[in-house]
C-alpha cells in the first residue's frame, strides 16, 4: 500500500505538461494577482493540446510559471483545482512523496 505526504520539493511544478484552467481557476488566479481576467489569460494562459480548454503557460524547460525560484507557487493560495487535487489525476512517477507501506 503507497501512501503520500507532499515534500514541498516543487518537483510536479516542474513537470511538463498542462495544468488544465476551469472558469474559476482564472477567476482566482487573477484577483490574486490583481489583474483583469481577460489580462490574466492573455499573459498567463495558452490553448491546451486538446483544443478546448486554456492552460498555463510554461517556463522554458516546463516548468510551471508560477513557480518561484525557492521552488514556492507564486500563487499557492489562488491555485488551480488540477494543483489542489494533487496526486489525484497526475502522472506522479518520480514523486517523492509515495512510500511504500
Ligand atoms: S500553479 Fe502553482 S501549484 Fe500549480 S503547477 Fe504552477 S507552481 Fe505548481
Amino acid at each position: 500500500m503507497s501512501s503520500f505526504v507532499c515534500q514541498r520539493c516543487g518537483a510536479c511544478c516542474r513537470w511538463p505538461g498542462s495544468v488544465l484552467l476551469e472558469k474559476a481557476d482564472i477567476a482566482a488566479a487573477a484577483a490574486a494577482l490583481g489583474m483583469p481576467e481577460g489580462a490574466f489569460i492573455e499573459t498567463h494562459a495558452v490553448l491546451a493540446r486538446n483544443r478546448a480548454q486554456l492552460t498555463l503557460k510554461e517556463a522554458p524547460g516546463g516548468a510551471c510559471e508560477f513557480l518561484d525560484a525557492e521552488g514556492r507557487c507564486r500563487i499557492y493560495a489562488a491555485r488551480p483545482r488540477q494543483c489542489r487535487d494533487f496526486p489525484h489525476g497526475w502522472k506522479v512517477d518520480g514523486c517523492p512523496g509515495f512510500s511504500l507501506h
